[in-house]
């Protein structure tokens, strides 16, 4: 690998971002296709959503024997709830993210929506029930309505376009030289990271999934995107169960649920308001962020 990756340095960013986006759960479903150690079992069921209730039970994993990633964590979302995921990376978040949508089976303890545990239900009703909001949103070279309604092709245009005003992207669409007919993503139009974002938000809005999983969906972002985002983001959660993988802590004041992690295991939870009470380390990252963003806002203005 050395000989190799020496002279091929300057690529090593773009290896890293591709390798990133591999792991972007937007990526799963091509993912899922070559992962044949996670299987439907010959009984399963269709999952049956009644509310979207989404229960942890004492869940270990590891990707590798030798190295242990969750080392036990009991999370209870009722329906309609939201719940954030917050701690230093590599604690494990992103992986609780991909055992929801059963990227992987748990090596212990169980994960259930509405009492089914999922390694008893199919994985396509299952995958049909989560919606998930990329870090990165993969554009098609075709229009951005069609970008928008990839989730649900036999949407009207209608619907179309009420999931382009929710996520805040519909007046941008009106705009452009072709309105909804006009040619995004690599050979197309060059859209920006937040009008990206908005368009992965209205394909989530149209699939309408009664759960759904957010990746860090706002980190790649400046501060007032993740602004514009975070409104989009507040409707598509409406109604729905919401698992949201927090990078910044300005997003989630309002969660029904924090959850702090630390090396595969839960080291704090609560609201916003008892853990900043609490004085211990999810007051700790607050403190720090809020001070970023001070320094962020002072040097924009
Ligand atoms: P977070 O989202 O909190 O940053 P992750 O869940 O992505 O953390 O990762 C938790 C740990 O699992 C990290 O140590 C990471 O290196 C490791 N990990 C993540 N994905 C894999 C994988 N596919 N194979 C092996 N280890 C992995
Ligand atoms: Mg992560």
């Amino acid at each position: 690998m050395i000989q190799i990756t020496t002279p091929l340095n300057f690529l090593g960013s773009v290896y890293r971002n591709i390798r990133q986006g591999l792991t972007d759960m937007g990526e799963m479903h091509d993912l899922l296709e070559q992962r044949p150690e996670v299987q439907d079992k010959p009984d399963a069921t269709p999952l049956q959503v009644t509310g979207g209730h989404v229960t942890f039970r004492d869940v270990r994993f590891h990707y590798m024997p030798e190295r242990p990633i969750l080392k036990g964590i009991s999370l209870d979302v009722a329906p309609g709830q939201t719940v954030a995921l917050v701690g230093p990376s590599g604690s494990g978040k992103s992986t609780i993210g991909r055992l929801m949508f059963r990227f992987y089976d748990v090596t212990g303890g169980g994960v259930e929506i509405d009492g089914q545990d999922l390694r008893d239900v199919t994985q396509s009703s299952l995958h049909a029930a989560i919606g998930v909001v990329p870090q990165d949103t993969v554009l098609f070279n075709d229009s951005v309505g069609y970008n928008i309604a990839y989730a649900r092709p036999q949407a009207t245009r209608d619907e179309v376009i009420a999931a382009a005003k929710a996520a805040r992207i519909h007046d941008f669409i009106e705009s452009l030289p072709e309105g909804y007919d006009t040619q995004v993503g690599e050979r197309g139009l060059k859209l920006s990271g937040g009008e990206k974002q908005r368009v992965g938000i209205a394909r989530t809005i149209l699939k309408n999934p009664p759960i759904l999983l957010l990746d860090e969906a706002t980190s790649a972002l400046d501060t007032q995107t993740e602004r514009d985002i975070q409104a989009s983001l507040a409707e598509a959660g409406q109604g729905r169960t919401v698992i949201t993988i927090a990078h910044r802590l300005s997003t989630i004041v309002d969660a029904d649920q924090i959850v702090v992690m630390e090396a595969g295991e839960i080291v704090e939870r609560g609201r916003h308001e008892a853990l900043l009470a609490k004085g211990g380390r999810y007051a700790r990252m607050w403190a720090r962020q809020s001070a970023e963003i001070e320094r962020e806002d002072g040097a924009q203005s």
